[in-house]
């Protein structure tokens, strides 16, 4: 889990690699470094820690105009310099940025050191330099020693390369880590995220596994590892700068959650993807015939973090309004027991980044099984994007928030989509339909609405600062949101918290509950509303805090309650959109509060790409 930039053009290279390491820190941050070429050297410059502690040790930009860069996280060889990236080879003639893991790397190591190779890291990366050194002198050219070098790995990587003799190249590789090529004017980028070169240029063209680009002044060309030229053309990406940049606000975990509703109306296509004289909805990319779907028996969410509670959400309102089966599975432990792969089911993959390692395994497991899986991803071109032989894009816009805010939302909105589709198809009556379909529409305005009480859940946040402990209550579709609600405070403000079923609480959280733990209720009006006002019942007999997130204007609630905060109405199935924003502002003014690197929590990286 890292980020990596190369650039080559008229540009000095280490600004614009400093600035796209900067838009890839959330990718992982350990450690950082830049090399480039001056004077017939590399250069490099690395150190451990923020990307700050590299700019204090970069000397004023040369006139150095190809480049590489890598924000490393580090998984064979603890954080230090020596290990940060890039790794030079022996002489110095190369120099290699890598994202992934190379598996059989202690095999190579001990021939290259046989070969008097010495090693300055304790990174499996290294081999990497040595090998395309050992290959250029045995007379191989910079590609040639590249292709062959890459011939000798096992394993996962996003690779930059750069020649000391050949100051007017890179060449980059991939397999199993993301690759992407953005086209300027007379200069070419290349990073693991548009987001690197996002300000500079929108034209990109993603690579497949098993390819290499070779970049050369102003052109750049694909090639299979067997050396047969792909044509791949650039093409506009429909993010632009400011999307990935923090305009006014503090950070970028507090401006995703503010851009939610627009998120969640993209996700909707601006009403596009919705059909309102027929009370239903569109999408196209699931690539399915109307027939298709009908003869799917179930449905089945694979995924990870918040993305598996926004399925869990979907696998309820699927079953419960769509009238089909539907579950929600931790693709990391799917593959594991042996599953059961059914040819009427319909599978699809949750992931924000759409690089997600485990999620990943689980498609793959899933279609060699003979199973059928669509996407549900945020990142155009991304792994699963390409794996799935459909799905629907969330266009929710650049997440670089490590914390997950408009993505889970935007997740969300898409499976409404699909239960409309579906719902309508089986059981659901045209004017059910277009009710549903108009509290949908009117969901992105409720969001701006529930968005205004920032400051009161701010005050909240600081009332309630000093306790150590929190737990999170919901039934029915808001027991994921009470997971999520949970998820995100521990995320990133480290404070302990847990969700749980309220229907749970008596088999064995009730034992957690006392004056020094904090509950928070989603009670959200509909079947549940009664049972889980018992429920708070019974934590304040217990001298338990209770902070209720409701919709209802029912007096017992504020009655019983230590903290009420007020979300506007919708159906019960739709409540879950906005019990959701207090829960993401109440973790975000907590982590404020504390001083807590609120985007780039320890520990944690963005999209979490190896399993
Ligand atoms: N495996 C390499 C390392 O530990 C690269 C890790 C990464 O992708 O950041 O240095």
């Amino acid at each position: 889990m890292c980020g990596i930039v190369g650039y080559l053009g008229p540009r000095k290279a280490a600004e614009v690699l400093l600035q796209g390491l900067k838009m890839l820190e959330y990718r992982g941050y350990d450690s950082s470094g830049i090399g480039y070429i001056y004077r017939n050297q590399i250069k490099v410059y690395k150190k451990k820690g923020k990307i700050v502690n590299l700019e204090g040790v970069l000397p004023e930009p040369q006139q150095a105009h190809c480049g590489l860069a890598h924000t490393r996280w580090a998984t064979h060889g603890k954080v230090t310099d020596a290990n940060a990236h890039p790794h030079l080879s022996q002489s110095g003639r190369v120099a290699i940025v890598h994202n992934g893991i190379i598996d059989n790397y202690s095999v190579l190591k001990i021939e290259l050191q046989g070969l008097g190779f010495a090693f300055k890291s304790e990174t499996d990366s290294e081999v990497i330099a040595h090998l395309i050194e050992h290959a250029m002198n045995q007379n191989q050219g910079p590609e040639e020693a590249v292709r062959w070098a890459l011939g000798r790995l096992v394993g996962t990587y996003g690779i930059i390369v750069l020649f000391s003799e050949h100051p007017e190249l890179l060449i980059g590789a991939k397999n199993g880590s993301p690759l992407v090529v953005g086209q300027g004017e007379e200069e070419i980028f290349l990073a693991s995220d548009p987001a690197a070169f996002i300000g500079m240029t929108r034209q990109a063209a993603f690579l497949e596994d098993r390819e290499m680009v070779i970049i050369r002044k102003g052109e750049w060309i694909t090639k299979t590892l067997q050396n047969e030229v792909v044509s791949r053309a650039a093409e506009a990406l429909s993010w632009t700068a400011e999307a990935s940049s923090m305009g006014d606000f503090p950070h970028y975990f507090v401006k995703e959650i503010f851009e939610q509703p627009e998120a969640l109306r993209r996700a909707f296509g601006h009403g596009g993807r919705l059909m309102p004289d027929f009370g239903t909805a569109k999408l196209g990319g699931l690539n399915l015939e109307s027939r298709d779907l009908l003869d799917v028996k179930k449905i089945v969410f694979i995924a990870m973090g918040s993305a598996l509670y926004a399925s869990q959400v979907g696998a309820y309102l699927l079953e419960n309004f769509a009238r089909i089966p539907a579950s929600a599975e931790d693709a990391s432990e799917f593959r594991y027991r042996n599953p059961i792969v059914e040819k009427d089911t319909l599978y699809f993959a949750v992931s924000q980044s759409g690089e997600t390692a485990d999620t990943i395994q689980a498609v793959q497991e899933i279609q060699q099984r003979g199973g059928r899986i669509l996407g549900n991803v945020n990142a155009v071109g991304s792994t699963i994007a390409r794996l799935c032989t459909g799905g629907v894009y969330i266009h929710a816009g650049p997440e670089i928030s490590v914390t997950s805010s408009k993505a889970f939302l935007a997740q969300m909105g898409i499976m409404t989509l699909l239960t409309l589709l579906i719902g309508r198809m089986r059981i659901l009556s045209l004017a059910r339909g277009r009710e549903f379909l108009n509290n949908l529409l009117e969901l992105p305005e409720k969001l701006e609405v529930a968005l205004t009480q920032a400051p009161q859940i701010h005050n909240l946040a600081r009332k309630y600062l000093p306790y150590k402990n929190f737990l999170y209550m919901g039934r029915g579709v808001q027991y994921a949101i009470a997971l999520e609600g949970a998820l995100k405070l521990k995320e990133i403000s480290y404070i302990h918290a847990e969700g749980f079923s309220s229907g749970g609480l008596k088999h064995g959280p009730l034992a957690l509950v006392g004056p020094e733990t904090p509950c928070f209720f989603l009670l959200a009006e509909g079947e549940t509303f009664e049972k889980v006002l018992s429920n708070i019942q019974e934590v304040k007999a217990r001298d338990g805090k209770v902070i209720t997130v409701t919709n209802s204007e029912d007096p017992r609630v504020a009655e019983l309650s230590d903290d009420v905060i007020r979300v506007p109405r919708t159906e019960e199935l739709l409540a879950p959109f906005l019990t959701l924003l207090p829960l993401q502002l109440f973790a975000y003014y907590t982590a404020v509060e504390l001083g807590v690197d609120v985007d780039r929590p320890r520990n944690l990286a963005k999209s979490v790409t190896t399993e």
